[in-house]
């Protein structure tokens, strides 16, 4: 029996809030489904306006437009990320500055961050790999003094904490991800939280191909007109009504997780005391999400040899970011403050685990391999 490592997330609720949106004859976007999202969204999270975008690729780019970012300035980043990250700034005419990450939560290392700033610098983006809370005490007093703005890439991080705080809520703006690899999805998805009211207007007039219609349609102006830069950042409410039958069941659906992860994390703890692999670190202060599980194998062969061992008997095992600033467009649009040790590291030697909702007994099978094959 194949293992994959992923399986879109089902609870049963999506076809019949995908028909209630149809019979109301509100299938574009902003419809009821869209409404009771972000409300909620804004409720979890504790943010002053989510807007739905139709992945966190668009919302980190409504962010990066909302920065005001233009040719010329800096972004400071980790370069242990997915491409949007960085994308969002390049599109911009700005240049992402990477920093290397820590070696236990695989974040960013917030102890380099000043050092990287220039007169240039505009904003810091922090991703919270794994649903794991960057340090954002550190994170948000340095950009308090320098007068950064704070970007969240919290694709990964919906409903985990740091310090008590939900993660999305603690910078400028965080952009979060539906897609089908996340723990709540809408195949594809995403959204856009803001904290701070001054900048909701402009973000609703981003997001609605550059026109006021937000507020005609809340009858705050009586006709709509073309008002600034934008694009059509928002999604059907087809594709709201698919995510509010996740939202609605979120709790179950991070305790079944939780277990998952929880049943790896004791299932590699002996090999861990063997020194054969790496267990994930969770810092003090961070309540993370169970996004995803993996571990670090001693060395690049060690981790390709599983890589491939696994899959003879059928079990999906991927390894995960290919650092962005080795990347044939990261040589090109981005440049790198001092050198990457641990990024170059860990991406060498991470495995993730296969992980989603509807698994049952496929957690042990894949402990008792990886205990098999690494003895
Ligand atoms: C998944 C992911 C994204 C991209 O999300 P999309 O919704 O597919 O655009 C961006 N950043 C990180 C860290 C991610 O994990």
């Amino acid at each position: 029996m194949t293992i994959s490592f992923n399986r879109p997330t089902v609870t049963g609720n999506e076809l019949r809030y995908i028909q209630e949106a149809l019979d109301k004859f509100h299938v574009s976007g902003d419809g009821m489904f869209s409404k009771r999202c972000s409300a909620w969204l804004e409720e979890k999270v504790g943010v002053r306006r989510a807007l739905l975008t139709h992945s966190c690729t668009a919302g980190l780019e409504m962010a990066a437009l909302l920065c005001d970012l233009g040719p010329g300035d800096e972004v400071i980043m980790p370069s242990f990320t997915f491409v949007s990250t960085a994308n969002a700034v390049v599109l911009r005419g700005a240049v992402p500055v990477f920093v290397d990450i820590r070696r236990d939560s695989l974040n960013i290392d917030e102890s380099l961050i000043e050092a990287a700033i220039t007169p240039r610098t505009k904003a810091i983006i922090v991703v919270h790999y794994a649903g794991v809370a960057c340090e954002m005490d550190a994170v948000m007093e340095v950009a308090r003094r320098h007068d950064l703005f704070v970007i969240e890439d919290a694709a990964q991080a919906l409903r985990a904490f740091y310090r008590g705080r939900p993660l999305g809520s603690i910078g400028d703006f965080a952009a979060l991800s539906f897609h089908e690899t996340k723990n709540f999805i809408s195949g594809e998805g995403g959204a856009l939280l803001i904290n701070d009211t001054a900048h909701v207007a402009r973000a609703e007039i981003l997001r609605e191909k550059g026109t006021n219609r937000s507020s005609f349609l809340r009858g705050e102006v009586d006709k709509y007109t073309w008002v600034d830069v934008g694009s059509s950042f928002l999604p059907s409410d087809i594709i709201a009504a698919f995510l509010w039958a996740q939202f609605e069941q979120a709790e179950s659906l991070q305790a079944g997780r939780r277990a998952l992860w929880n049943r790896y994390h004791e299932g590699f703890e002996s090999l861990e005391k063997a020194g054969a692999v790496r267990r994930p670190i969770i810092p003090d202060g961070c309540d993370h999400n169970a996004h995803l599980y993996y571990l670090l194998l001693p060395d690049l062969a060690a981790r390709n040899r599983l890589i491939a061992s696994l899959r003879d008997r059928e079990i999906h095992a991927p390894f995960h970011y290919v650092p962005l600033h080795s990347a044939p467009a990261g040589l090109k649009f981005a440049r790198t403050h001092g050198s990457l040790p641990v990024t170059d590291d860990v991406a060498a030697r991470l495995l993730r685990m296969p992980l989603w909702h509807a698994m049952t007994k496929e957690p042990d099978q894949v402990i008792e391999a990886v205990h098999l094959l690494l003895r």
